[in-house]
């Protein structure tokens, strides 16, 4: 049986535990985790007499804790059955996953553990994003997805993250930019330096960075207010 734990007592435990914070949640809800190769997903889970989680052990690491924690999510989300598949990490459309994906980087990201790592340095670096990625065992594009979750929260005045991927389009959060002005940021990136790029708008500083995998490029920009 699954033991019953609230969203809030399961994300303490993660903060806790941090950065084993999924597997430790697992431990504590008695979860079964299973590891196998599987193909055509990244994993799924079952509640019946028990909760059994199995993930594709053929993934890369980063993206094994991933899922674990999307899959706990869905448990304790109480949408019991899963089969999750690789791609969508945070564009995904569909509200279920979504709030599912939502609760998952609380999990292996929690905020006060950002906050620190963070401190007042806004703009967030790329080498903070490395180094947070690092230090938690996720993905760089998990990362950024969750620091521009909490973006307000980190006196980041405005961000987004674009990632223009497998299928060779854009997914851009509406009102982000125009998919063309995303073009030419990953061209200026690209061509910089570390991969960042800064530029000014108005009373506006803003830092461009791009992030590469073998399938996707993803790109994380912030604005700040300009320090008087
Ligand atoms: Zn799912």
């Amino acid at each position: 049986m699954l033991a019953v734990l609230d969203i809030l007592d399961a994300l303490g435990i993660c903060r806790t535990n941090f950065p084993r914070g999924p597997e430790k949640l697992a431990d504590q809800l008695r979860v079964v985790v299973e590891y196998f190769p599987l193909h055509g997903c990244e994993g799924w889970c079952v509640h019946g007499d028990s909760a059994i989680v199995c993930i594709n052990s053929n993934s890369p690491p980063v993206r094994q804790r991933f899922t674990l924690a999307h899959e706990l999510a869905h448990l304790l989300l109480h949408t019991a059955t899963d089969v999750s598949f690789l791609g969508d990490l945070g564009f995904t459309g569909d509200d279920e996953e979504r709030s599912v994906n939502n609760l998952a980087a609380q999990m292996l990201l929690p905020a006060e553990v950002i906050r620190e790592f963070v401190g007042q340095a806004i703009p967030i670096r790329k080498e903070t994003v490395h180094g947070i990625a690092k230090a938690a065992g996720v993905s760089e594009l998990m990362t950024v997805l969750r620091l521009q979750q909490l973006s307000e929260n980190l006196s980041i005045k405005d961000s987004f993250v674009a990632d223009f991927g497998r299928e060779r389009n854009w997914q851009l959060p509406r009102g982000a930019c125009p998919s063309h002005r995303a073009t030419e940021l990953l061209k200026l990136t690209s061509e910089s330096t570390g991969g960042e790029y800064a530029y000014d708008i108005r009373d506006r500083e803003n830092l461009a960075m791009l992030f590469s995998t073998d399938w996707s490029q993803t790109l994380f920009v912030q604005s700040v207010e300009r320090p008087r």
